[in-house]
Parts: C-alpha cells; structure tokens; sequence
C-alpha cells in the first residue's frame, strides 16, 4: 500500500515536474540576452532570478539595470548637465543665475530609468514565450534546478532542463578591514541613492566604479578623496591615455591620492576617519561617507556547485572553455561569473553564443574585440591591446595619435581635452588597439571596434571617409599619424 502510493506520488510529480529545453539562472544581462535568444529559436525557456529591486519588489535585469550600468550613467547624464549650468554655460553666454539641486528629484529620474527598463525585460521574455520563475536556483544532480520563490512561505519548485546557463553574476569584493554598514560605509549600490550630497566623501579604489561614483559627487559638489592601492593610474589603460586622464580628473577636483593602502576606518560622532600609508608614512583623511569599490568577485557561492561537482576556481569563477561549455555536459556559464571581462555587452554575446550553439548553429565571440568605457568625462575608450601588450605578446607595433585640441568640432564643442590613439602591426599594418579619451569617446570606439572585427590595417582607417566636422575625424587622424600622414596636427 505505502509502496503503491509512492509510485503514485512519484509519478505525479514527474508529471507536474516541468520540464525545459533551457533554463538559465540569473536575469541579468548575461542571462536575460541567453533566454529572449533562446525563445527567438523556438527552445522551451525558462529564466530563473531572485534579483529585488529597490521598491522590494522582483527586479529583472540584474546588477547592470538595478544597480550598475543603467542608474549610474543616468546620475552621470545629471551630474554633467548639473555641472556643465554651473560652469560651462557661461562661456557660450547662456547666463543661469539661481540654479539649485534637487537630489530627490535626481534619484527619483533614476529610480523611473530602472523600472521602465527592468519592466521592459520581463514584457521581452514574455513576447518571447520565456517563463520567468522568481527565486533562487540551485543546481541538482540530473540537470534539475530548485527554485525557492523569495519569500518566506512561497514552496520551491523542482524543474529539469536539457541545457542550463549559469549567469548568476558578481557581487561587490570587500575588504577585511572595513566594515560596509550601509550607512556612512557603502558600496555602490548605495552610492547610487544618497539622500544628499555628502561634504566629504572618501572612494576606496580608483577603479572604473570609483572614477564614475566619484565624478557623480565631485560635480554635484562633494569634496571627493580616492584612495587607490596600485601605484600606477588605471594600468588596464594606454599609459599615455592613463596620464592625461588623472591630470584631466585631478583639475575637476577629484583628490586620487595613489599607492594609498588603507589601514583602518574609525567611525566618530560627525565622521569617519580613514587611516591609510603610502610610501611617505601614514596619513588620516575625514570624511562623511565612503564608498569601498575595490572590484567585484562572482557570484557563484549558492549554486550548489559542490555537490552537481561543477568547477570553480579558486576565485569563485565558473570555469569554461571559449565556447562558455563548463565540465559538465550541457551546462553552461556565462557573463561575471567566467573569465574575462566583467562587462554586460560581453556577457550578452556570450549568451547570445550559447543559445545559437544550443540550438545548433555556429557561433563564436571575439573575446579580442571587447570594447571598455569609462564613463567619466570626459570619456575613456578602447579595445584591444596597448602598446605594452602587444610587445608582451611579441608583436612589433607603430602608433599614431591625434590631440583633440587639433579637431575642429572638439574645439566648437569646447571639448578639447583628450586625444586618439591607434596602435598598428609593424609590418602588416593592422590595428592592434585603439585608446581614446575625450567627449563622446563611448560613440567613437565603435567604429574602431568595427575595424578590428574585420582585422582592418591602420591605412584601411585612413582611407575612410570621416564627415566633417566630428570628434570621430580625431579617429581618421591619428590612423594617419600611423604613417606620419596626419592633415591637422
Ligand atoms: P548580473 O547583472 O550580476 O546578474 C546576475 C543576476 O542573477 C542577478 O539578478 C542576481 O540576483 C541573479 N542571481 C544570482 N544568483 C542567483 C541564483 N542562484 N538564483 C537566481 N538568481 C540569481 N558594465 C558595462 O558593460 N557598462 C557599464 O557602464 C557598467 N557600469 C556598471 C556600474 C556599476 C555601479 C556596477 C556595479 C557594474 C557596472 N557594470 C557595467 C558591470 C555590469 O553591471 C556587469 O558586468 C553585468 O551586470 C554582468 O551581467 P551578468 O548577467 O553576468 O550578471
Ligand atoms: P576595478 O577593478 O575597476 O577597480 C578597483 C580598484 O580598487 C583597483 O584600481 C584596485 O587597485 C583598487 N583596490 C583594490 N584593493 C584596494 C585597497 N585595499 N585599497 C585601495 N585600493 C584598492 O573595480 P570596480 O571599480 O569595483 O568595478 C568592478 C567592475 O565592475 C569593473 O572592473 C568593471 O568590470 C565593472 N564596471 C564596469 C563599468 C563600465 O563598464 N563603465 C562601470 C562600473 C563597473
């Protein structure tokens, strides 16, 4: 009789187990790209996210529409807007006399961004036939995720899948010897919705997240100190591009102290005080917040990795091979929690990769062409290599640079810090890496990463034409200046 009723109970289990082609864990832009393009090739989808947004409510769209890419660049467009009434407006004689700051109002912009867009991804998995399963996926032996819905008395629901992309992203590294309270100490989640403007404000770590948070409350006014452990300024950057953006961010007024290794944080009455040693001894700096934005790690600690005997490394990362195939058949991982870099528009080829090769198409991403931007202004971007890079890698290289002082529509734009510079092969002329630093640099890296994709020589770049006038001719001159050809300079 128990016997009986368990097969009964097996079986109806099985039956209301459901059962998918795909099912990728993690919604953001990794996962969510994986699953519309899964759907668009007819596969049974599932995407499982426990992501809550900051109304409390499920959020899809993970870390880059929540609390990344999207509501940072939207309190960059309104600190540059806010920056450019109080000090650049004059100088075209547009007189703004009175302006004030409604911080409320700034964040209550961002707040809408969020929503329309997050809102936007879950009316896209739907015209898409994705099942969207709220809560938190767990890997099971025999290709079956659990997902526990958030909320207290919500049961979990086992469901099977012939494929699984795992895309469950990063998180904020912390650091041993301080204490993120949420408060005065925060990450940058929390930096994205101040209340107000601090006085002080103190940035652990002049990385791409400390420059752009950074530069957000240095122009609506904050006295902004970073302290940065490396000795060298954004060493993932051309040196020479690296050198004019720290004059360029220390003349704004961003105080980036480097080789600063901070010690200890004491928390007093009205502040903290941030205790770090350098080569010169050590030092205190006041301050009344402090946002810690010393890098991200993968997320990858409640995947029940152990057990399904998936492997991670010793730094929390998932790992593949180029075609995102971890070492277990028909599971794979995509987006912050594999190597490379931990950018959205990468994580999204990659799943757009995976679901094409699930589906049995061929497909491959450049991992060569990733294009970076740092989205302070002005803005830095590139792709491919430096030119210590390439000699690492045994090339031979010739480079062209073009100022943008030299560039007719920099000028009119009174944009004239920054240059372009374009690293070529020296014997085959191809581009190897393109840097630049200047207005609307975010645009311009496109076309280069363009003719990277089609392995263009710098004299290809040379020979196309640029209308006129744009910042992008800056891009055509210094292609030029590869071969010692550069009109303008
Ligand atoms: P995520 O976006 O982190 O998404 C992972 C999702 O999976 C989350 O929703 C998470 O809740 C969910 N999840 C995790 N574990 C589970 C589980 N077990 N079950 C269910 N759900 C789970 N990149 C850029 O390219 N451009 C930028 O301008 C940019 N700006 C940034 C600004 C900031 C402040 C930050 C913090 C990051 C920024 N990034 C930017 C980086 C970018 O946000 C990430 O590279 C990108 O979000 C990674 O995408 P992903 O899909 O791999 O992971
Ligand atoms: P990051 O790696 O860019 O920078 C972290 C910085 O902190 C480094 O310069 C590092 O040397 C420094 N650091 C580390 N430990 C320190 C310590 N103890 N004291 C002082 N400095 C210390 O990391 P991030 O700024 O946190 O951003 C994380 C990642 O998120 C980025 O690498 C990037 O992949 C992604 N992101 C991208 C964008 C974009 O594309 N525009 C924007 C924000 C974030």
């Amino acid at each position: 009789m128990v016997y009986q009723l368990l097969i009964e109970r097996t079986y109806k289990e099985k039956e209301q187990m459901k059962e998918f082609d795909v099912v990728v864990i993690g919604g953001g832009p990794a996962g969510y790209v994986a699953a519309i393009r899964a759907g668009q090739l007819g596969l049974k989808t599932a995407l499982v996210d426990e992501y809550i947004g900051k109304s409390g409510k499920p959020s899809l769209g993970g870390t880059c529409l929540n609390a990344g890419c999207i509501p940072s660049k939207a309190l960059l467009d309104s600190s540059e807007h806010y920056d450019r009434v109080k000090h650049k407006y004059a100088a075209h004689g547009i007189k703004a006399e009175g302006v004030d700051l409604d911080v409320g109002q700034m964040i209550a912009r961002k707040d809408k961004i969020v929503t329309t867009l997050t809102q936007g991804v879950a009316g896209l998995l739907k015209k898409n036939k994705v099942k969207w399963l709220q809560g938190h996926g767990r890997l099971e032996l025999g290709m079956h995720v659990t997902v526990q819905p958030n909320g207290d008395d919500a049961a979990a629901e086992k469901v099977k899948a012939k494929h699984i992309i795992v895309a469950t992203g990063s998180v904020p590294r912390e650091l041993s010897n301080v204490t993120i309270d949420h408060q005065r100490i925060v990450d940058s989640t929390d930096a994205l919705n101040f209340d107000e403007v601090p006085k002080r404000l103190g940035v652990i770590g002049a990385g791409v997240i400390g420059l752009e948070l950074g530069s957000v409350w240095s122009r609506l006014g904050a006295e902004v100190v970073v302290l940065e452990a490396m000795d060298d300024f954004l060493t993932m950057t051309d040196p020479e591009i690296a050198k004019a953006a720290l004059k360029e961010f220390k003349r704004q007024g961003l105080d980036i102290r480097m080789g600063a290794m901070v010690k200890s944080v004491e928390e007093g009455s009205d502040g903290l005080t941030v205790n770090y040693a350098d080569n010169d001894g050590t030092h205190a700096v006041e301050v009344d917040k402090l946002i810690v934005a010393v890098g991200r790690k993968p997320h990858t600690d409640q995947l029940n990795a152990d057990e399904v005997a998936l492997l991670i490394d010793e730094s929390g990362y998932i790992h593949v091979d180029q075609y995102c195939r971890t070492n277990i058949p028909d599971i794979y991982a995509i987006g912050d929690v594999v190597r490379g870099p931990m950018l959205a528009h990468k994580g999204s080829e990659e799943g757009v990769m995976v679901a094409e090769r699930i589906a049995g198409q061929v497909r491959e991403v450049n991992h060569d062409t990733i294009p970076w931007v740092i989205y302070t202004w002005p803005e830095i971007a590139w792709v491919g290599k430096t030119e210590n890079g390439c000699r690492q890698a045994g090339r031979k290289v010739k480079s062209g640079s073009f100022p943008l002082r030299a560039s007719g529509r920099a000028v009119a734009m009174d944009e004239t810090v920054g240059l372009v510079k374009v690293i070529a092969d020296a014997d085959s002329d191809e581009i190897l890496g393109v840097h630049i630093f200047g207005a609307a640099a975010s645009e311009m890296i496109a076309e280069a990463v363009v003719a990277m994709e089609y392995r263009a020589s710098a004299e290809d770049l040379a020979s196309i034409v640029h209308a006129h006038p744009t910042v992008s001719e800056a891009v055509h001159e210094a292609a030029l200046d590869v071969h010692g050809q550069a009109i303008h300079i």
